[in-house]
Order: structure tokens, then C-alpha cells, then sequence
């Protein structure tokens, strides 16, 4: 059978976009189905039908602490990981009163970047700490951006372009050895690598369900019992009085079951195959390079990111796009808008390797064909590509 070019039916295509979002999964599905009509009331009212969605809830929080070894109380349902972000730079920002001095990893999500610019505005001063060229932040490089007046640091657990895991546990050392706490964005990070928060030693850490087969709208901001910070959203007293809102008792249920999920960490070690098996189909492909460290360990199994320098991004995705592998430029919040990808260019690329990146990241279920099709469709989308540049 010939590879067809032109692809709409489902089955022929390849989703390999999972760090962008994953579907619900089975399990998730099967845990909110109960909770999506109005048999459950408000959580916040006194009578029965609302003390049943309050004691949902509580042990919807019950069990995600117990995945993530912490306290309930320190559990507070958010959105998703942008809310989450926003809420632990601006909430420790509101507490420091908009005074003092934020240290940010310059790979982090636009969520943290831009909330951090956001708060720069309003008077704080800020300092971006530059990874190396294998796209890790080093505890040394966290510790030298760190003054007397820095009230947060922010690094994110594995970067969502790259893939690349950062040392968490050594640079919440330098961030508390300077008396500041550590927001770790951990959305890319759960169900391919081990997540707790206590473990890494981060004072807050936020997570996304959409990332893990929960619904979109969903997530969570950990944050350390003591940790000072302030609400974000003010209103009815939810979430411990931190986190106003109604709570969304489906999507809170959906999130608890796509968490344990996820910390089983199914199909880690196939996944690592998978990515050194399309990392040396795609390195066949003249002009292909890696993007930041293929070392296991140092980077999300599920992720591969290679340039084509001289070809662009958003070519690159569509023409795979009809070939029906569902692949991304970049970051998903990014997609679309030609930019330069800031991540790509904090690495040390040049404009040429920044502008040509492509992120694959697979799921626990791709096979070994699938990863044949996906770099025999690369190979022919970069030449079509380069063939009509001449
Ligand atoms: N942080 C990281 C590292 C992400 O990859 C994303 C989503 O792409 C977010 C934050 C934002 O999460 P959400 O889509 O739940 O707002």
C-alpha cells in the first residue's frame, strides 16, 4: 500500500503532540462520569446534596496529596498550570507588597515569564537565569542570580519544548540557602518522571490536568504549608479561603484519577527506546540536529526536538500535518505565531535553528512502526520543503 500524502481518516493518523495535551483518558472518563450532572450541589452549601460535593472534593484531595506525599491542606485546585503559575509569582508578589526581586529560569512556560514582566511593571526587579547549551539551569547559575531581596525563584521541572529535566532538589538548596522559595512548574513533568514536591524541594509547584488525561480547566498550585503568599482570586472563601471559585467537582474527580494514573509512569522505559529509536531515524536526515541533551535522565523520555536550519517550523508541522503526523513547532501556546522560540535561542541557537525546531512527543502507546512512519514523513516533508526553496 502506498503511503497516502492527504490524510483525514483518524486511524492513519499519528498523535505525537501529547506534551501540547492528551485526550481523557478511559479511567478519568469513567471517575467524572458520575459527577456531570446536577445530582451533586454547590460545595459550599449545608445541605446534604452540597456536603456530598464537599466530601468529593476532600477526597479527590485526599488522594492526589497521597500520590504527591504531602498534606491535603497544601492542595489548592486551581484552573490549570497557567492559573497555577500566575497565582504563585503574583500571590508571593502581592505578599512582598510588589517589592523585591524575582530569579526566572529563561526557559520557563510564557505563563511564568509573562507574569513575572507582569510584576516587573508594577516595581519588582527580576534577573533571567540562562541554561546551558544542553538546556539544564544549573544550581551554580540559580545561586549567582539570587540577592538579598529575592523573594521567589523560578524553575520549571522539564522544560515543554525541549524536554530537558531540570535539577530541582540542588537549586532548591541555593534558593533556600539565600532565604527565597522556589516555584517549580512540574506540567510536563508528571507521569514521565517522579513528581513530589518534597522530595524536589520546591515551596510551590504547579500542576495542569489537561497534560495527564484530565479535562482542560483543571489543575493545581501546591504550595508549602508556611509559604507566604495571598490569593489571586478573591470571593466566596473556596479552596481554604485561598482560591475563590465554585468548585468544578468533575474535573477535580477527573484530575485525582488522571494523577495516580500518571505517577504509575506507564510505558517509561518503552518510551526511552522510542525516542532513541526516532532521535536516529531523524539524525539520518541531512541538516537535522538535536535540540538540548538526549542524555536519559536529563530529558523527558517522551520528547524529541531536532532543528532543520533553514526551513521553518510552521512548514514543517503542516506538511506533516497532511501526512497525519500530528507533530508542533514549539510550545502549543506559541504555535502560529512565527515567533522564534525564546527556549531555542536561550540555548545559544541561532535565528536560522530557532526559527526550524520540531517537538514529537510520544505517548506511552507509540510503537515501532509508528516511529518509522513518523521520521519517513519528516524526511520527506524536509525535502519537499527544501525542494521548493531550490
Ligand atoms: N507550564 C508548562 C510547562 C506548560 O507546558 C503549560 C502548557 O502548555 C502550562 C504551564 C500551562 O498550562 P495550562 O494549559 O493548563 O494553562
Amino acid at each position: 500500500m502506498s503511503e497516502r500524502t492527504d490524510v483525514t481518516a483518524d486511524s492513519l493518523v499519528i498523535y505525537a503532540d501529547c506534551a501540547a495535551t492528551q485526550p481523557l483518558t478511559p479511567a478519568v472518563r469513567a471517575a467524572m462520569e458520575p459527577y456531570l450532572d446536577l445530582r451533586l450541589g454547590n460545595a459550599s452549601s449545608a445541605h446534604a446534596s452540597g456536603r456530598e460535593a464537599s466530601r468529593v472534593i476532600r477526597e479527590a484531595r485526599q488522594r492526589i496529596a497521597d500520590v504527591l506525599g504531602c498534606a491535603p491542606g497544601e492542595i489548592f485546585f486551581t484552573s490549570g498550570g497557567t492559573e497555577s503559575d500566575n497565582w504563585a509569582i503574583k500571590g508571593c508578589a502581592f505578599y512582598h507588597r510588589l517589592r523585591g526581586h524575582l530569579a526566572v529560569s529563561a526557559i520557563e512556560h510564557r505563563a511564568v515569564l509573562a507574569a513575572c514582566d507582569s510584576m516587573e511593571a508594577l516595581g519588582m526587579t527580576q534577573t533571567l537565569i540562562q541554561p546551558g547549551p544542553d538546556g539544564i539551569v544549573t544550581a551554580e547559575s540559580v545561586a549567582s542570580a539570587m540577592r538579598q531581596d529575592t523573594c521567589l525563584a523560578a524553575v520549571m521541572l522539564a522544560n515543554n519544548e525541549i524536554g530537558t529535566v531540570q535539577p530541582i532538589p540542588e537549586i532548591s538548596e541555593a534558593v533556600h540557602a539565600r532565604g527565597a522559595h522556589l516555584l517549580c512548574d512540574a506540567v510536563q513533568g508528571l507521569g514521565q518522571i517522579p513528581v513530589q514536591p518534597r522530595a524536589l524541594g520546591a515551596d510551590m509547584l504547579a500542576l495542569s490536568g489537561h497534560k495527564i488525561g484530565a479535562p482542560v480547566g483543571i489543575g493545581l498550585l501546591y504550595i508549602r504549608e508556611g509559604v507566604p503568599i495571598l490569593p489571586l482570586l478573591d470571593g466566596g472563601g473556596q479552596e481554604m479561603g485561598m482560591r475563590a471559585g465554585t468548585e468544578n467537582v468533575a474535573a477535580i474527580v477527573g484530575l485525582a484519577a488522571a494523577v495516580e494514573e500518571a505517577a504509575r509512569m506507564r510505558g517509561a522505559e518503552s518510551r526511552y527506546q522510542m525516542q532513541d529509536l526516532l532521535f536516529e531515524k531523524l539524525l539520518a536526515i541531512p541538516g537535522c540536529v538535536v535540540n538540548g541533551t538526549r542524555a536519559h535522565g536529563k530529558r523527558l523520555p517522551g520528547n524529541v526536538h531536532v532543528s532543520f536550519a533553514g526551513l521553518d517550523s510552521e512548514s514543517l508541522v503542516l506538511h506533516l500535518d497532511r501526512m497525519g503526523i500530528r507533530c508542533s513547532a514549539g510550545a502549543a501556546c506559541s504555535a502560529g505565531k512565527h515567533a522564534i522560540s525564546h527556549v531555542l535561542a536561550a540555548i545559544g541557537c541561532d535565528a536560522a535553528r530557532a526559527s526550524s525546531g520540531l517537538r514529537f512527543t510520544l505517548s506511552a502507546d507509540v510503537t515501532v512502526p509508528q516511529v518509522e512512519r513518523i521520521a519517513a514523513c519528516t524526511a520527506r516533508a524536509v525535502a519537499m520543503l527544501r525542494a521548493v526553496r531550490g
